[in-house]
């Protein structure tokens, strides 16, 4: 006799597709050749109660077989490419559905999993080292406290992909809250006010529901995005993260940092590091990060006028006011945050300039951001300069007062250890050995106790080092 219980493989809803039909197509993943799993996420499989074998993570998760009673879809959008307007869409990614973990729900989704009709001239696949170093960089991303997508699993296959060179092709699968982002409603705006006021209502059930049966929806999305964004750019400045495609279809409604391409961890301090091969004028720079942000969010803005108010004019002024407090939000968010990094227990007036001539010493003489904050961490004097010694002496008296192992843990607790440099990256992703270690240590990138110290180490150059978009 068949038991029904046991043909529920991962129960998924598909919430996503009582949208409007524009919203999304249903596809499914093409099949691929000779599948196996490369990585597996146990920890998080066990976490959203997946309960698969070997071949149920091979078929499901290749795309190879759909999970009984699933409709897989891909998802429509919009975005702003480099300041351009362009109509987009999942070219190479494919939505399962959404799993249910501590009453809210996570789209399961494919990458690289084949084209669909938004695929334009693209092959919709991915290869296996651009999906690994996905798959590291959001893990490493996840313990490291920033709000990300997570992976649960790369499918390596035997298709050829060709790039720069022939690699082979891989599934990667990925976890996110949504893949509602800033892009969709600009899509969503552009097919008219109805189908706007749908995606509007929908995110607001499934991210904000706190929201729900209150009046001025629209303002006050923008105004919890805006939050939710400066909170995490913030964080990515904390450890050094440049995302390097800041587009406005890859800045997420939910404030999870999405889409792992070009994206690199800094090494020596220097707001304008850009690693993306096409960002040729720093538009993405690790310190443009702020300001492209805002840019990201007026889009926002735009795309919602016409559900703050019929009145065009009221609604640019209702918007200007939830606008007009970013740059204070942020440089508070900022300044809160560095104090962290460097043990400031209370606020003082002087604290900013005592901030702001540190990364201006480390820029002048090109000090490793994690690193050194690491050795302040550690009671240690990270300095040889002797305006540096200045300040170093000038923050040892900032903090003297304060109980040191009160300042030492507020440190240990926002400075990681380690990071995902791009040279140990780039090793990692090209061996399965040290692979696995490499994730293993970035797991505990704040065990003080525990140092990792075979991945502290900066590269002994990066003339020349690259990231690239969509690979
Ligand atoms: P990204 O730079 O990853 O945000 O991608 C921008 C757009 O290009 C998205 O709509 C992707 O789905 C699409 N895209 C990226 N790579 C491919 C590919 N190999 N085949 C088809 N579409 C792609
Ligand atoms: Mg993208």
């Amino acid at each position: 006799m068949k038991n029904e219980a046991k043909d529920i493989v991962i129960e998924l809803n598909k919430t996503y597709l009582t949208l409007d039909k524009i919203f999304y197509t249903v596809q499914s993943p093409q099949k691929v050749k000779e599948p196996s799993i490369y990585c597996y996420n146990k920890e998080l499989a066990k976490k959203l109660n997946i309960n698969l074998s070997e071949k149920e993570i091979i078929d499901y998760f290749s795309g190879n077989k759909i999970i009984p009673n699933t409709t897989p879809f891909a998802q429509a959008y919009a975005g702003h490419q480099f300041g351009h307007f362009t109509v987009l869409g999942d070219g190479r990614a494919i939505v399962l559905g959404e799993i249910r973990y501590k009453k809210k729900l996570y789209d399961i989704q494919l990458k690289g999993s084949g084209r669909t009709p938004y695929s334009r001239g693209g092959d919709g696949r991915a290869t296996l080292p651009t999906m690994l170093r996905e798959y590291l960089i959001s893990e490493a991303m996840h313990h490291l406290k920033i709000p990300t997508t997570r992976s649960l699993c790369v499918i390596q296959t035997e298709e050829n992909v060709h790039r720069e060179k022939v690699e082979k092709g891989a599934v990667l699968t990925r976890m996110a809250q949504s893949h509602i982002r800033i892009g969709t409603f600009e899509y969503a705006a552009l097919m008219g006010v109805k189908e706007l006021k749908q995606l509007l209502n929908y995110t607001i059930e499934r991210h904000y529901p706190e929201l729900k049966n209150t009046d001025n929806l629209a303002q006050k999305l923008l105004k919890k995005v805006m939050d939710k964004q400066i909170q995490l750019i913030v964080d990515w400045i904390r450890v050094g993260f440049i995302h390097g495609v800041m587009n406005t279809d890859n800045t997420s409604i939910s404030g999870e940092t999405i889409d792992y391409g070009p994206c690199a961890f800094m090494n020596s301090y220097d707001e304008k590091t850009v690693y993306s091969s096409i960002d040729t004028h720093g538009r993405y720079s690790f310190g443009n990060q702020a300001t492209i942000l805002k840019w990201n969010i007026v889009r926002l803005a735009e795309a919602l006028l016409p559900l703050i108010s019929e009145n065009e004019n009221n609604a640019i002024e209702v918007a200007e006011e939830v606008l007009k407090v970013f740059d204070e939000m942020y440089q508070s968010s900022f300044n809160k945050m560095m104090s962290k990094k460097l043990g400031l227990l209370s606020k003082k007036e002087k604290d900013t300039i005592l901030i702001n001539e540190l990364l201006t010493l480390m820029t002048k003489y090109r000090r490793d951001y994690t690193n050194t904050f690491f050795m302040l961490s550690n009671n240690e004097n990270p300095f040889t300069e002797e305006e540096e010694i200045k300040w170093f002496n000038r923050w040892k008296k900032r903090t003297e007062n304060q109980d040191l192992d009160k300042t030492l843990k507020t440190m240990q607790k926002n400075n990681p250890t380690i990071i995902p440099r791009n040279h140990f990256v780039e090793k990692a992703i090209r061996d399965e050995k040290k692979f696995d270690r490499f994730l293993d240590a970035l797991k505990n990138p704040y065990g003080y106790k525990k140092v990792k110290k075979e991945f502290q180490s900066p590269p002994e150059s990066e003339a020349g080092y690259k990231t690239y978009c969509g690979t």
